[in-house]
């Protein structure tokens, strides 16, 4: 699948669930949030249909998210069934691995391949006070079973809050270095909970490096892009590993997008800032073939937006958290 800005689109982000045992306050508000009746979340079975519609289409790479996906039930289920359809080469999960423990090993078993573990703050009241939940502890452990369980590497994936979390840049870069995670800073978007995001709030990637320079260690750029994604990739001068810095506030990389979304509830999202959506489930249900279902997904990528437009005069804030859009 090409896009008209001639984006070839091999890669779907599938929301596993709508829900989350956390409440990162960039993310969620505080309150007891409405979820989903479970009635409305696509089941294992239309999820992996939707998949074998796409597959020869040209999707090629998946990654389960949400919510949380490890809240899903059965979820080691549906990896099984996804690694089996022709066309798929890779199956990643983004997960903030509360839980991990108990369930790294059945994941991977069932053929899980790439592990992507949110973690904001290594100081275990900074945690508490990013998500509103002590867990730290469950992160750690998770982390840890997810070495043993065979996943490597790992990426760590932080957002940075100005005014919250800056002091955690060079503690998570430690522990990363320590464990040989591949720490990835992810730049904070306008999208979630209220109207918190301010411009002056995001910690660009050039001050990241700066700060990491200035108290960890050197960094060189690697050459080559991630392969599995945006991030610029760079490398401790003294052997102990790489970073990621992901623009996608101040060096967006929407040229480069190669990306379609499900939600939980089974919209088709084209860019994670759409403002329109395609009913898939509605098909999916209303007993629509293989064929219709084909040609919504081309239909939409056909229209997909060529970026978002963050900073603009024009930009429009998506009316859904990062977490029930799926992240
Ligand atoms: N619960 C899983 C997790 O924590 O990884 C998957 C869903 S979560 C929404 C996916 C990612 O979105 C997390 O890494 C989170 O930090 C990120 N995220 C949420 N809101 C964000 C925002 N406003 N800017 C940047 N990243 C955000």
């Amino acid at each position: 699948m090409i896009d008209s800005f001639g984006r070839e689109i091999v890669n779907l982000r599938i929301s596993v669930t709508d829900r989350c045992n956390l409440r990162c306050s960039y993310c969620l508000p505080e309150e007891t949030m409405t979820w989903l009746p479970r009635s409305e979340v696509l089941t294992f079975e239309e999820i992996e249909r939707f998949v074998r519609v796409v597959a020869p289409l040209g999707i090629r790479k998946l990654r389960l998210t949400g919510g949380e996906p490890l809240l899903r039930r059965g979820l080691p289920d549906l990896v099984a069934r996804l690694v089996q359809v022709p066309g798929i080469e890779d199956l990643g999960m983004t997960t903030n691995a509360v839980g991990l423990d108990r369930l790294a090993g059945p994941l991977r078993a069932a053929g899980l391949s790439r592990l992507n573990v949110s973690l904001d703050a290594v100081d275990r009241e900074k945690y508490r006070e990013m998500t509103r939940r002590d867990a730290l502890e469950s992160v750690l452990a998770g982390l840890d079973a997810a070495g043993h369980a065979g996943f490597a590497p790992i990426k760590v994936n932080a957002v940075i809050e100005r005014d919250r979390n800056l002091d955690q840049v060079v503690p998570l870069a430690r522990l990363a270095r320590e464990h040989g995670f591949v720490l990835r800073f992810i730049e904070y978007m306008p999208i979630g909970r209220g109207d918190a995001w301010r411009d002056e709030r995001v910690v660009a990637n050039a001050e990241i490096l700066r700060l990491l320079t200035a108290e960890v260690g050197v960094l060189d750029p690697v050459g080559e892009p991630d392969g599995a994604g945006p991030a610029q990739r760079w490398r401790w001068r003294d052997g102990a590993g790489e970073i990621g810095l992901i623009g996608s506030v101040t060096e967006p990389f929407c040229d480069h997008c190669n990306r379609i979304r499900l939600t939980a509830e089974g919209k088709l999202r084209t860019c994670l800032f759409s403002v329109v959506e395609h009913d898939v489930r509605a098909l999916l249900r209303g007993g629509a073939g293989d064929a219709e279902i084909a040609e919504l997904v081309t239909a939409a990528v056909a229209k997909k937006e060529p970026g978002h437009r963050i900073g603009r005069p024009d930009f429009v804030k998506p009316d859904r958290t990062m977490s029930s859009i799926g992240g």
